[in-house]
C-alpha cells in the first residue's frame, strides 16, 4: 500500500507541483510509487516524473495503460505464438498474471489451439521511450523533515533513478544543504504562484551500476542489500510502466455539493476556497460536509491536452479487437 502522503498540505502542495511539471516541462509526473527494489513497498516516491525519450511516440501508440515489465521480459516474441507458460521463466501465477494483463492492455495477442493458450507480441516494446526518471521528495516545510534523510540517502545510494530532487516550500539555508546528500538537486517550489526556483542543480546517479538497499535499520548497524545493474533495469521499467498508466490525478473527488475540480484537475472546496485531501479532510467528519456525487473530472482529456500520454491509442488495440473478429 501506498503510504499516505503525511498532511493536507503536503498533498496540496505535491499536486501544485505536478500540475505545474506538466505545464512547464514534457515530463509525466505521477504520485507515490514503489521505488525500492529488495524491500518492495519500502520506499515510496512522492513524485516520479518521466522524461520522453526518441521512441516516446511508439510507446504511447499500444497503450494508454501500464504493460506488466514481466510480459516485456516475458520471451514471449512477436513471430510465432507460444504457449504462454513457455513464455515466461517465473512462477506460473506471476506469468499468468502477466499474460492476463498483456493480453487486456493490447501488448499480447492470444489465440485458442485445443483449449490451451498461445500468445505473441503485439507490438515491439520501443526501450528506448523514456530517456530519464526522475526521483521528487516533497517536504515543504523542512521544519520537520521526518524521515527525509534516511530517504534521500537510500535514493541516491540504490540509485533507480537518473536523479533525485527535493522540493520544498521552505528557505533553504546553508545548513540544510549541508545536510541533503550532495547528489541530491534542492528546488524551492510556491504551490500558489507556481515559481520554481532551482537552489541546487541534481548530480546524476549511476542507474545502470550495482546499488546498495538498505533494507532494516538498527541502533548501531544498518543491513543492506546489493541490488544488481539487472534487478535495476527491471524496476526502471516497471516505475516508468506505472507512471505512464498511472499518472497523478488518481484520487477521488470528494462526494460533496461544496466539491469543485480546479482547472487542473486538482479537488478544490468551494466553502474552504483551497485544494483539499479528499482522502484526509472530506466527508461526514468535516462541518461543512453536505453529501452529494462528486463532480466531474475529466482527467484523461486534460491528461492528453497537457502530456504526451495518448488516451486510447488505435495501434495494438484496433488490431486486437480486428482479430476477435476471428476467433
Ligand atoms: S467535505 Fe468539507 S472540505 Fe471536503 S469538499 Fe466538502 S466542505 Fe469542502
Amino acid at each position: 500500500m501506498p503510504a499516505p502522503v503525511s498532511s493536507p498540505s503536503e498533498f496540496a502542495f505535491e499536486l501544485a507541483l505536478c500540475a505545474r511539471l506538466e505545464q512547464t516541462t514534457d515530463w509525466l509526473p505521477a504520485r507515490q510509487l514503489g521505488a525500492s527494489v529488495a524491500s518492495p513497498g519500502s520506499r515510496i516516491i512522492d513524485v516520479c516524473a518521466v522524461v520522453p525519450g526518441p521512441e516516446f511516440d511508439e510507446r504511447a501508440r499500444i497503450t494508454d495503460s501500464e504493460i506488466p515489465a514481466t510480459a516485456i521480459e516475458s520471451d514471449v516474441g512477436a513471430g510465432s505464438a507460444v504457449f504462454w507458460r513457455d513464455g515466461f521463466d517465473c512462477h506460473p501465477a506471476r506469468a499468468r498474471r502477466a499474460t492476463d494483463r498483456a493480453v487486456e492492455v493490447g501488448f499480447f495477442e492470444s489465440e485458442r489451439r485445443r483449449s490451451r493458450e498461445y500468445v505473441r507480441r503485439a507490438a515491439r516494446y520501443p526501450h528506448d521511450w523514456f530517456s530519464r526518471l526522475v526521483g521528487i521528495e516533497n517536504k515543504p516545510d523542512l521544519g520537520s523533515p521526518g524521515d527525509l534523510l534516511r530517504q534521500l540517502r537510500l535514493d541516491v545510494s540504490l540509485a533507480v533513478f537518473d536523479e533525485v530532487i527535493l522540493s520544498t516550500e521552505s528557505y533553504v539555508t546553508g545548513a540544510h544543504l549541508n545536510r541533503i546528500p550532495g547528489e541530491v538537486g534542492v528546488w524551492r517550489f510556491d504551490p500558489d504562484t507556481g515559481d520554481r526556483e532551482v537552489v541546487r542543480e541534481p548530480q546524476p546517479l549511476s542507474p545502470g551500476s550495482t546499488g546498495v538497499e538498505p533494507t532494516e535499520y538498527h541502533s548501531l548497524h544498518t543491513d543492506v542489500a546489493l541490488v544488481s545493474p539487472a534487478e535495476k533495469r527491471t524496476a526502471r521499467l516497471r516505475l516508468a510502466e506505472r507512471a505512464y498508466g498511472k499518472g497523478w490525478r488518481a484520487y477521488d473527488l470528494p462526494a460533496c455539493a461544496h466539491a469543485r475540480a480546479d482547472a487542473d484537475g486538482r479537488p478544490a472546496c468551494a466553502h474552504f476556497d483551497r485544494v483539499v485531501d479528499p482522502g484526509s479532510e472530506c466527508g461526514a467528519d468535516c462541518s461543512a460536509f453536505e453529501a452529494a456525487d462528486p463532480p466531474e473530472l475529466d482527467r484523461d482529456g486534460l491528461r492528453e491536452s497537457r502530456t504526451g500520454w495518448v488516451a486510447d491509442p488505435a495501434g495494438a488495440v484496433r488490431r486486437q479487437s480486428g482479430l476477435d473478429r476471428y476467433f
